[in-house]
């Protein structure tokens, strides 16, 4: 075990002797990357031409006068190739993995969005690739699980404990400890032992670097509130670094209210008194967990956001009330969903309706010519049948039953 990376007194690197090697050619890279002038050049070009990015600012007209101001500006990272965020720290870690000189790829993944994600990134590559999945993602997460295997990836149900994410986790951990050599096990938000987390924030702070530039540029001055929904914590770090200096300016992260805060059935770390803090997988954070470090049961209505965990540099901006923790339930999420679709032509990721739902709960204390930045972390598209089923779509339900007996004829 080894004391470093530490924010406030999250964090750290709590991990086994076996892989203490490969951690710290990690970090070596990663510091190397850091040093390197050109490398941040190499990946915004990569960016550029392979994931339309500057993702665009967009001014949402209609849901600023909706609701009499404020001004509604969304970060488009739903524009994203792969359709969020997610995109922007597995390509970065692509490019680490080709300077370290790996030629494979690992990574768990529960909802399937980071295994997708992983799995376009090691085509591009060229590197073999290994996604772990809980035997009970796998069958939840069908379509998921087809386009991973299309793109080349292997894989592999984990029937272990309750067979969802945290198995799979324990599985990607025990392959890579096998295998080091030529693997790297690519993490998908800012969790996880260091340098992970500061590694994920570095590749996704280009989505703050660049709304700051464009907020200026098209409004001339800082936004009042910062939101963005947190799961992990990586699209809200990513957005929330282009203005921590900034102390005028409010940041707000939005996690899972699930059934609602008192109802006990959510994902919410920071918001809620009901998480303590602990060591798990690896680093220091707050928990959902009982008095006896076993971890809780999550809910959420977003697949993305129902995590027991939250990033340690959360953790630790949260203590110093840099960052203000909200949590917004099902219903206002869903109400949000059909909100913005229906005056912007948008449609959002459940995840990221949290954060235009908090958004949109709070404007009502803002004036006029408040000026607000939302993060659109991914796009809804993925979101079909929870959204479909929550709006009671009836011929969608037909629609469904009539696939499913065709699938078991
Ligand atoms: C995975 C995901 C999230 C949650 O992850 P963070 O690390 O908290 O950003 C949020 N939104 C979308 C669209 C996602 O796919």
């Amino acid at each position: 075990m080894e004391r470093s990376g530490y924010h406030g007194r999250f964090g750290g690197m709590f991990i086994p002797e076996i892989l203490v090697a490969t951690f710290e050619e990690l970090k070596t890279a990663f510091e190397e990357v850091k040093k390197d002038p050109s490398f941040w050049k190499v990946y915004q070009d990569l960016m550029s031409t392979y994931s339309c990015r500057p993702t665009p600012l967009t001014y949402s007209e209609n849901l600023s006068r909706h609701f009499k101001g404020p001004h509604f500006y969304i970060k488009r990272e739903d524009l994203n190739h792969t359709g969020a965020h997610k995109l922007n720290n597995v390509m970065g870690q692509g490019l680490v993995v080709q300077r370290m000189g790996k030629s494979r790829v690992i990574a768990e993944t529960g909802a399937g969005q980071h295994g997708v994600a992983t799995a376009t990134m090691a085509a591009k590559f060229g590197f073999e690739c290994t996604i772990y999945m809980g035997e009970v993602d796998v069958a939840r997460q069908r379509p998921n699980v087809f386009w991973m295997e299309q793109l080349g990836a292997t894989v592999i149900p984990v029937k272990d404990g309750a067979r969802t994410l945290k198995d799979a986790i324990n599985e990607a951990l025990r392959d890579w400890a096998a295998n080091m050599d030529t693997t790297h096990y690519v993490l998908g938000t800012v969790c996880g032992p260091h340098p992970f987390p500061e590694m994920v924030a570095y590749f996704q702070s280009i989505i703050g670097t660049e709304a700051k530039e464009q907020i200026l540029d098209k409004v001339g001055r800082l936004p009042s509130r910062v939101y963005a929904c947190v799961g992990g914590g990586s699209n809200a770090l990513g957005i929330f670094q282009g203005f921590l200096d900034d102390s005028e300016v409010e940041l707000v992260g939005v996690e899972a209210g699930g059934e609602g805060l008192k109802s006990g059935k959510h994902a919410s770390r920071l918001a809620s008194e009901d998480a303590s803090v602990g060591v798990a997988q690896g680093y220091k954070t707050y928990f959902l967990q009982d008095d006896d470090g076993q971890m809780l049961e999550t809910h959420s209505v977003a697949a993305g956001l129902d995590y027991i965990g939250v990033s340690p540099i959360l953790s630790a901006y949260h203590e110093e009330g840099r960052v203000r923790f909200e949590a917004t339930t099902n219903e206002e999420v869903l109400e949000a969903t059909r909100l913005t679709m229906r005056k912007e032509g948008i449609i959002p990721a459940l995840e990221s309706a949290h954060a235009l739902a908090c958004t949109f709960r709070e404007a009502p204390q803002m004036s006029g010519d408040d000026v607000v930045l939302v993060n659109l972390s991914g796009r809804g598209d993925k979101d079909i049948f929870t959204i479909a089923d929550a709006l009671g779509d009836e011929s969608w339900k037909q629609f469904i039953a009539t696939k499913a007996e065709a699938y078991s004829a």
